[in-house]
């Protein structure tokens, strides 16, 4: 059994001295708890613990979970298909992962029929790894012109980015460092529904880089509940 208090803690030691090297408060970072593959139980444990944002990448699993969880806000962070966006927009605060037009209008429109204004995110995938959801680093700002002309019922939060997984999070800095350049320009874009707020970078092997390069919301999934088992709850 893990002891998810104790990575908790060591978790926000972390956060904490990267953020001071940067220059930075903590409480700057806001830290989303990843629970994909995990129980309601530990989820629960996390949030007695302080926990107060949760973070999954399946529709599925925010479904499954969302009755047996204690009160928290929830983040849709994985890639969406429009066809699901129905079952959750009324259960999450923050869509991180948009990247194209096609699925920022079904928000928008599921949105409108909720009578609510979705906060979102635009996933960045500064790499264009084939392997990666996220729209390239050109093309970021045209699809940031195209959500704000057409969804009246989306508001547009930040930026959001998965680096390449490599050994050494130093060798992903570079990444971090650009995402970070576009989002302080695009910060300056002024319209009524755009008011940037996240940068969401940087998962338990990373965070510390992305923090330093500008992040200020970091998702970490296994630094806090432990190395994932896949085998019953995905595939
Ligand atoms: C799983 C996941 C995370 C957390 O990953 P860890 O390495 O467990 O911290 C962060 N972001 C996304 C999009 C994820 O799918």
């Amino acid at each position: 059994m893990e002891d998810i208090r104790a990575n908790l803690e060591a978790v926000h030691g972390r956060i904490s001295q990267a953020a001071s090297k940067a220059g930075r408060a903590e409480e700057d970072v806001l830290l989303v708890a990843v629970s994909k593959t995990r129980t309601p139980e530990e989820i629960n444990t996390a949030i007695d613990a302080g926990v107060t944002d949760i973070g999954e990448n399946k529709v599925q699993e925010i479904m499954d979970k969302y009755e047996a969880v204690k009160p928290v806000k929830w983040h849709m962070i994985g890639h969406l298909q429009t066809n699901k966006v129905k079952y959750i927009i009324d259960k999450v605060c923050l869509i991180h992962s948009v990247d194209s037009l096609k699925l920022a209008k079904e928000i928008n429109k599921r949105a409108a029929s909720h009578g609510i204004v979705m906060d979102i995110l635009v996933q960045i995938n500064p790499a264009d790894e084939e392997s990666k959801f996220g729209v390239s680093l050109s093309d970021t700002k045209e699809l940031i012109m195209e959500i704000l002309e057409n969804c009246e019922n989306i508001r547009i939060r930040g930026l959001m980015s998965v680096a390449p997984a490599v050994e050494d999070p130093e060798d992903v800095r570079g990444y971090f460092e650009e995402v970070k350049a576009q989002y302080d320009e695009f910060s300056k874009i002024e319209h009524e529904r755009i008011d940037f707020k996240y940068l969401s970078m940087g998962m338990s092997h990373d965070f510390e880089v992305a923090i330093e390069a500008g992040s200020n919301l970091v998702r970490v999934g296994s630094a806090i509940f432990g190395a994932r088992d896949y085998g019953n709850l995905e595939g």
